[in-house]
């Protein structure tokens, strides 16, 4: 199978978030599946930096503005299109904002040009090689239905991954003629959001499927509470609709030890980093953006349930600066808590690595990554009841226990009561040595890697070719 992957961030070249991992580790974990994916990405200074050699497969006369050319470079084994427009990419700043933190206010020109640049390539193909399917993520891919459908073509299949409902790609309506869009689809049943443009209702009211990146968090889009006004939507597309978890790559997040008795070091050498005294409780830890959407002011609040039960708690991350000082003064305040601001790759290894638990007691997480690697490195996730976190975690419930298939410790509902009862529990398994050492090697065991996600692509492509 040929399949395109569009995507506006991709691992090692550039990444924000958890989909550049997503766009970056599937070529790689499709490839024992029999698909052959290709990579389209924006031609952001650190993509062009790094593929300085990328030689010009075609040339676009006029891509809003100016001319552009696609040009060939590598993501590792896998044949990358390089999107080169530097009227809208060659710019210093991030990849959404600009240097004053507020979006480009050419966002919807910047990736309406990659959904132009890929229904081009799945139109005419590029040096010979034309997709079956085109894999979509997120909005910044979600108009590329519509400009197919513009180029007619019909024999080509789009697949539309939400990896976040948050972000949802509006543009006002006068740039309907800018961004060369029919105006007969301007309305509710197309991509009319509320007045607006949406590229990502685009996406999902055009794509062939649509899928995110948990199946319990595709449940959720479709209600309110969580869908944030596209729940409607999606739950008309139901029937195409569908979660497959994200995995993570085995090889890059491998545990220093291959039994639970290993990580004792590691927990010394953690706690010696961090400053922490030596305690007879778990030594927790949090690595995350500090953002309402992770629950982390229930944890500041929930704090003294865990001290209390003789636990500590080691965080990294950075963001809201009400969220930051919250924990500075809790840190100033309680010798059983530590506190890293900033963001720290090597860092975060080693608390997976020292850690006991992992707490994410996010209020919505479409999948969650961290969780994954606490399992494979028998740091027990502790987590909230919700999306990819309800889907990737056994809870530590009475059944659980008896069953001996327990991997963490769940809690719902996401308030600061559930999670100081549920942080209660947690020292409570602390104290039974061989029921904590029994969940260490259920969560060190449980599969977290592409291998069944990746088959879960590769049907779903098959089932969009003719
Ligand atoms: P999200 O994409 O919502 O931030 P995920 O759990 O899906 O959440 O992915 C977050 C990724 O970023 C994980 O790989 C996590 O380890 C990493 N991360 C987050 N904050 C930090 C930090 N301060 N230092 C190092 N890595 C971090």
């Amino acid at each position: 199978m040929r399949v395109l992957s569009v995507a506006s961030e991709c691992v090692p070249l550039v990444k924000t978030g958890g989909l550049a991992d997503v766009a970056g580790a599937l070529p790689a974990a499709l490839a024992g599946q029999g698909v052959g994916m290709r990579v389209l990405l924006p031609g952001y200074p650190a993509v062009l930096g790094a593929q300085a050699k990328a030689p010009v497969l075609r040339e676009i006369a006029e891509l809003f503005g100016a001319p552009a050319r696609i040009r060939r470079g590598a993501l590792g084994k896998a044949v990358l299109y390089i999107l080169d427009a530097p009227h809208l990419y060659d710019r210093q700043g991030g990849i959404y904002l600009g240097p004053d933190g507020r979006d480009w206010p050419d966002n919807p020109q910047r990736f309406a040009a990659l959904c132009k640049a890929a229904a081009l390539i799945a139109a005419e193909g590029a040096e010979g090689w034309r997709p079956q399917v085109l894999h979509l993520h997120d909005w910044q891919a979600g108009l590329t239905p519509v400009y197919l459908r513009q180029a007619g073509v019909r024999d080509v299949g789009t697949l539309l991954t939400i990896h976040n409902i948050a972000f949802q790609g509006l543009a006002p309506a006068h740039m309907l003629a800018q961004l060369q869009l029919p105006a007969h689809l301007f309305n509710p049943r197309g991509f009319e959001y509320w007045g607006r443009i949406s590229a990502l209702k685009a996406g999902i009211v055009f794509a062939d499927k649509v899928s995110t990146v948990s199946p319990t968090y595709a449940e959720e889009l479709m209600a309110p509470e969580y869908g944030m006004g596209m729940e409607g939507v999606l739950a008309d597309r139901a029937g195409d609709f569908i979660g497959i978890l994200n995995g993570i790559d085995l090889d890059a997040w491998k545990p220093p030890y291959a039994t639970p008795e290993g990580k004792a070091p590691h927990r010394a050498a953690l706690r010696d980093e961090f400053g922490l005294p030596d305690a007879d409780g778990p030594l927790c830890v949090v690595v995350s953006r500090l953002t309402g959407q992770k629950g982390l002011d229930l944890l500041v609040e929930a704090l003294p349930t865990l001290l209390d039960g003789g636990g500590q708690l080691a965080v990294l991350g950075s963001g809201d600066p009400g969220l930051e000082a919250a924990f500075s003064q809790a840190a100033a305040r309680h010798p059983g808590l530590a506190l890293r601001l900033g963001y720290d790759e090597p860092l975060s290894r080693r608390m997976m690595a020292g850690g006991d638990a992992i707490l994410v007691p996010s209020r919505f997480e479409p999948c969650g990554l961290t969780q994954l690697y606490g399992l494979r490195f028998g740091t027990l996730p502790l987590v909230a009841l919700t999306g990819g976190l309800a889907d990737t975690v056994i809870n530590a419930s009475a059944a659980g226990l008896a069953a001996g298939v327990a991997t963490g410790v769940q809690f719902h509902p996401v308030d600061a009561r559930a999670l100081s009862r549920a942080l209660s529990r947690l020292c409570a398994l602390w104290r039974q040595p061989a029921v904590w050492r029994r969940m260490m090697e259920n969560a060190m065991a449980h599969p977290v890697g592409w291998d069944a996600s990746a088959r879960a692509y590769a049907q779903l492509f098959g089932t969009m070719i003719a």
